[in-house]
């Protein structure tokens, strides 16, 4: 999500403001001549490292931990450990780059610090990666992922660590400085721990290891491959452009490494060593209700244990575990309203002008489904696209452009489209309901936004007014939006508003504000866009011009508040006040 700073005065509210106070002071005779004295704005967040930084890369390295724990909240089910210790790890690695940019000179040069690299533990699909490229996401830096199996099975060993390094910077754009703050996740992990009974294999999985120490720590990457001619000819073509013949690297100081693996038969590792700890501790083989209990207790001596050198696990510093899914949480991970398997879903049929809605009921019997293929959330997609499968094949030739999806449905895809198609009372019946259900869906999306983007709309000075709640519930259920966009919609469109205001005061020489419900009718008009918005006002503007100018010459008015009459019939509202005001 965007995050957007409250604005500083505009260097000609500045001018209007100053020349104002000295007239005052002063009388007419003194007047502020505009030399472009003032900075813009954003030339103040230029003077700091952090501003050149971030705003050059579009960056934003001032969340706190808190605020990231929230976003994440708002899409990942569960795993409030992992959110917490990554939210809190992955800022302080990422706000600590930005307080050294701030203060080159304060910074002790730290030698032997250890990176925050994090490792995630935890079975498939129950959303490591899903949490990383969120967290990369929201502070908008770039994000790679590659699988450790790929390196030891090249037998090229090294190579592949920094193909993700350089992949960073395609990333980016063949931006270097960009992709130097990226994050680089490596997948399967645990297949490059040597184990205690294999022997050869083994050279090259800690070889692998080893190649992996110093872009953990640091290093710089070159980015011309000797043995790839496509970065040969990039090298070719940067000269051309530049003319600079210089060598090009990627330093990996602050990139930050996340690795993660399933960790088969680690438990049992954890288990003994505290069984070892604690005298008269009884238990062999975990039964199933407690496993995933000894993982939590991880440490650093068990990864070693696992098959990893203490070089290795000493530069990853943050263990973490994730837990595995119910299907209860399967079923919470589909009612979310940015849940990426049904608004992904519902993007595909709307491609075909065909609006779907899913029952309660069906998504459940989604996550039923979903949890015998003992693959974490991902069951959910193969589960969905089986179920839709036949939706999607027939009904774009229909005129049907309306569908619920039942339980039943889940259970008999083919039946239910064939009795769509054949049974025309049916296929109104099911018209009805969807207009029944859509109701319960947009009260749903509006108690989900109330609930998670009130704070947000508050630090935009945005009061999250009933109407406008409604207004943004309805945008995100009719254009399939995630809630955080609409969001960012809003607080642009209400900003839109009030330059709008600022303008028609200026030009009718009398300060108008539109007050809440007005703002909310501004919104309300279709379409809903900037331009959209600026038609409006226009519009408005014309209407109240003459009036507002009368107004203005009136000693006793020095500001008009326009209620929602004054946007929903806005004639009679400034003739109304104009006779009010004049006494006639
Ligand atoms: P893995 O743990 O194997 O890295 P992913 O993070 O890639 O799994 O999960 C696959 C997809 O499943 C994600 O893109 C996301 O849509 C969904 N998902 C997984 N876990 C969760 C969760 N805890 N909450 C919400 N969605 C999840």
């Amino acid at each position: 999500m965007k995050k957007i700073k409250s604005s500083l005065p505009s260097q000609k509210d500045l001018e209007k403001e100053i020349g104002e106070y000295l007239s005052e002071k002063y009388g007419e005779k003194v007047k502020i001549i505009s030399t472009g004295f003032f900075p813009h704005a954003d030339r103040f967040k230029n003077e700091s490292g952090k501003g050149q930084i971030a705003q050059k890369h579009g960056f934003d390295f001032s969340i706190t931990p808190e605020e990231l724990i929230e976003y994440l909240d708002d899409y990942v089910i569960k795993q409030d450990n992992a959110k917490a210790v990554l939210a809190t790890k992955i800022c302080t690695h990422f706000n600590r780059i930005r307080y050294a940019l701030d203060h080159p000179d304060q910074v002790r040069k730290n030698i032997g610090q250890v990176k925050s690299n994090v490792m995630l533990i935890g079975p498939t699909g129950v959303g490591k990666t899903f949490l990383i490229k969120l967290i990369a996401q929201r502070l908008g830096v770039p994000f790679v992922k590659g699988d450790a199996t790929k390196f030891s099975e090249t037998g090229y060993v090294g190579g592949d660590v920094e193909d993700l390094v350089r992949d960073l910077v395609t990333q980016s754009d063949g931006d270097i400085e960009r992709a130097q703050y990226g994050i680089i996740y490596v997948d399967e992990i645990d297949k490059i721990a040597s184990s205690p009974n294999r022997i050869g294999a083994d050279v090259s999985r800690t070889g692998v290891q080893r190649a992996l120490l110093k872009p953990m720590e640091e290093t710089d990457v070159d980015l011309k491959v000797p043995h790839d001619p496509i970065s040969q000819l990039e090298a070719v073509e940067h000269y051309r452009t530049t003319g600079k013949r210089e060598k090009r690297v990627v330093n990996t100081k602050n990139i930050l490494f996340v690795m993660s693996g399933a960790f088969a038969g680690l438990e049992d590792i954890i288990k003994k060593r505290e069984q070892q700890q604690s005298i008269g501790f009884e238990g062999t083989i975990c039964s199933k209700k407690e496993s995933g209990r000894f993982l939590k207790h991880v440490k650093a001596e068990d990864l070693v244990q696992y098959g990893f050198e203490s070089e290795f696990v000493g530069r990853v510093p943050v263990l973490t575990v994730l837990d595995e899914l119910t299907e209860d949480d399967l079923f919470e991970i589909m009612i979310n309203p940015n849940s990426s398997v049904v608004v992904g879903k519902k993007h595909d049929l709307m491609a075909y002008g065909i609006a779907v809605l899913f029952e309660d009921d069906a998504l459940r019997e989604i996550a039923r489904r979903a949890i015998n293929e003992q693959t974490g959330a991902r069951g959910l997609v193969s589960v969905m696209e089986r179920t839709m499968l036949p939706f999607e094949r027939r009904l774009p030739s229909t005129d049907i452009k309306r569908i619920v999806v039942t339980s039943e449905a889940v259970r008999n895809p083919e039946a239910e489209v064939a009795k769509l198609l054949e049974d025309d009372n049916y296929k109104k019946q099911q018209e009805d309901f969807f207009d029944a259900c859509m109701s319960r869906e947009q009260q749903r999306l509006a108690d989900f936004i109330l609930r998670t983007l009130s704070n947000y709309l508050e630090d935009h000075d945005i009061l999250a007014t009933p109407a406008r709640i409604t207004l943004m519930a309805q945008h995100c259920f009719e254009q399939n939006m995630e809630t955080h966009d609409v969001a960012d919609m809003f607080v642009e469109l209400i900003e839109e508003v009030r330059l709008c205001e600022q303008e028609i005061s200026e030009k009718c020489d009398l300060p108008i504000v539109f007050s809440e419900e007005a703002i909310d009718r501004v919104l309300s008009k279709q379409p809903r866009s900037i331009v959209g918005i600026r038609g409006v006002c226009e519009k408005l503007l014309k209407e109240y011009e003459y009036g507002l100018r009368l107004l203005s010459q009136k000693k006793d008015v020095h500001q008009v508040v326009i209620p929602a009459e004054g946007v929903d019939a806005p004639a009679r509202f400034i003739n109304n006040l104009v006779e009010k005001s004049f006494g006639l």
